[in-house]
């Protein structure tokens, strides 16, 4: 790792949680962190372009093990595609070998990072195997993991599952500690994959591991409607008493009832629009839920669904979401930027900050603002959002290592 990798004049950086671009004197990298920030003025366009250094950001949903399957779902169904335990992502999953499947994992890490990304909350099919592999592909790569696994097999029957009175048994519950012992926490498809005990089991053993929780919630009428077949409540209402998840995912059906319970929750919930949309689903309610308590983060969903690239995931967000507020004002650029950057602090405390500061981790990205397309941009957050491409990504650092540089980029 270079001691001082970047050290950067007159540029514009997207300053604080709150991400204003200002001007910048100087900034400096070292050991690690941003040793040295000299801020000017606020600035909001450019006239003669500039480089511009924001966040390092965060993607919050992804599933890295199926990006070696891109479009391997196209034409089929949400369950055909990703349910347990004959849909297509695991019966592909199953047939690559372990050379071929880390090799995979790590250049679409490697691809992450040049787009933007230096951080990850993925949620790792395959047992202790499948953490295992990706914790190996974030070393190699410098691209920070945080692991939520899942059981290898689910636990249960249907017709346990539809009795929803099984308890995890001896050896699942040995098997979710030996995922905890590689992972950062737990991750299951849906509420509807094990029963309420079964729920409530993981929620003690992965508390006194100090783990996190996510659970995927309200993807489809389906998620809501099984739940309340089986068990009388829905899936959101189940999570949140049962397993008290860190994370809720999709929400892309959440109603309104739905959304006040995330909102007096204040539950960190992850949207995915460009997935949902991949599937023929509705859109998740952006406004609405930007609107209330929740606190909003950003992922990429499936490999196999989506390019794991939030420049484009934060383009179709902002514009569904000025779409669903129904005016040409709301939201502000910025609070769509939060989504990838600032907001997961909240959760992952000093794992992630997502602004920049002095003396913060040196989390970030330069930016080539000297390209015709974004020279002259009238609103430097707006364009981040709608313009930049991959191919302005100048570097990407990861707490000061370079995880991404540009050919053309020398500093
Ligand atoms: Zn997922």
């Amino acid at each position: 790792m270079a001691v001082n990798p970047l050290e950067l004049k007159d540029c514009v950086i997207v300053y604080g949680p709150d991400l204003v671009p200002h001007h910048c004197h100087r900034l400096q990298v070292k050991d690690g962190a941003i040793a040295r920030l000299d801020l000017g003025d606020p600035c909001t366009v450019l006239d003669q372009g500039a480089l511009v250094v924001m966040p390092g950001m965060v993607n919050s949903h992804t599933h890295m093990g199926d990006s070696c399957l891109p479009d391997g779902a196209t034409g089929l169904t949400l369950e055909q595609g990703f349910f347990r335990p004959d849909g297509y992502k695991y019966r592909e999953l199953a047939k690559q070998s372990e050379a071929e499947h880390l090799e995979q994992i790590t250049a679409h890490l490697q691809y992450m990072a040049r787009t933007g990304t230096v951080c990850h909350i993925d949620f790792r099919e395959q047992g202790v195997y499948g953490s295992e592999l990706l914790r190996q592909a974030s070393e190699a790569t410098g691209v920070r993991s945080l692991i939520l696994g899942q059981f290898k097999d689910l636990p249960f029957t249907e017709a346990e599952l539809k009795q929803n009175q099984a308890e995890l048994g001896e050896g699942a519950i040995a098997e979710l500690k030996a995922v905890l012992a590689v992972a950062d926490g737990f991750s299951e498809s849906t509420m509807n994959d094990l029963t309420d005990a079964a729920w409530s089991q993981i929620q003690a053993v992965t508390r006194e591991a100090q783990k996190l929780r996510a659970i995927h919630c309200l993807e489809n009428e389906g998620y809501r409607s099984q739940s309340l077949a089986v068990t009388g409540r829905g899936d959101l209402i189940r999570a949140l008493d049962l397993y008290d998840p860190d994370l809720v995912i999709h929400a892309t059906v959440a109603n309104g009832e739905e959304i006040a319970l995330l909102s007096q929750h204040r539950v960190n919930v992850v949207l995915n629009p460009r997935a949902n949309a991949n599937l023929g689903l509705p859109l998740p309610p952006i406004a609405a839920l930007m609107q209330s308590d929740a606190n909003l983060l950003l992922g990429t969903d499936n490999g196999l669904l989506n390019s794991p690239n939030l420049l484009a995931e934060l383009d179709f967000t902002y514009k569904v979401a000025k779409s669903q507020w129904g005016d040409a004002v709301h939201p502000d650029p910025a609070d769509i930027l939060k989504f990838a950057t600032s907001n997961a602090h909240r959760l992952l405390k000093e794992t992630y900050y997502g602004y920049l500061e002095a003396g913060l981790p040196a989390d970030l990205v330069v930016l080539d603002f000297t390209q015709p397309h974004l020279r002259c941009s009238r609103h430097i957050t707006a364009s981040i959002l709608t313009r930049v491409t991959p191919d302005d990504v100048l570097m990407t650092l990861g707490r000061g290592q370079v995880l991404y540089r540009s050919p053309i980029f020398s500093c």
